[in-house]
């Protein structure tokens, strides 16, 4: 049982790790049964949750998407989501650091680290 549990798991992150499109959790639930056809939902939902709690990946919830996405990539890294197909993308941008500075000097918040999301639209869909 264990060691199914384990397979499964790695399975998912995987996935999660060969992929930069912040699949959601059911999207991971139909391309992890292709591996795994008797894999259920709430085994890939539980999987998510501890991944997780252990570090190894992140939920993403977005402003304007109704379903959380999950990312293995977990240096920080800035979002891009466009208002048309919905995708969300990696920003390949260093994230500012002197803006963290630049908030804890101008109000006496020790800041740690920020996130921050785009939006708009996406390379194809400015084609049409
Ligand atoms: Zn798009
Ligand atoms: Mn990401």
């Amino acid at each position: 049982m264990v060691i199914r549990y384990t397979r499964q798991r790695e399975a998912i992150l995987r996935l999660l790790r060969t992929t930069s499109s912040h699949p959601t959790a059911n999207e991971i639930y139909l391309q992890v049964s292709e591996e795994i056809p008797n894999i259920s939902k709430g085994t890939v939902y539980r999987n998510l949750r501890v991944l997780q709690k252990i570090g190894l990946i992140s939920e993403l919830d977005l402003e304007g998407t109704n379903v959380s996405r999950f990312d293995a990539k977990q240096d920080n890294h800035y979002h891009f989501k466009c208002e048309k197909c919905g995708g969300i993308f990696d920003i390949d941008v260093s994230v500012n650091n002197k803006l963290d500075q630049h908030i804890t000097l101008n109000t006496g918040l020790k800041v740690l680290h920020h996130h921050l999301e785009f939006h708009g639209l996406c390379h194809r869909c400015q084609e049409f």
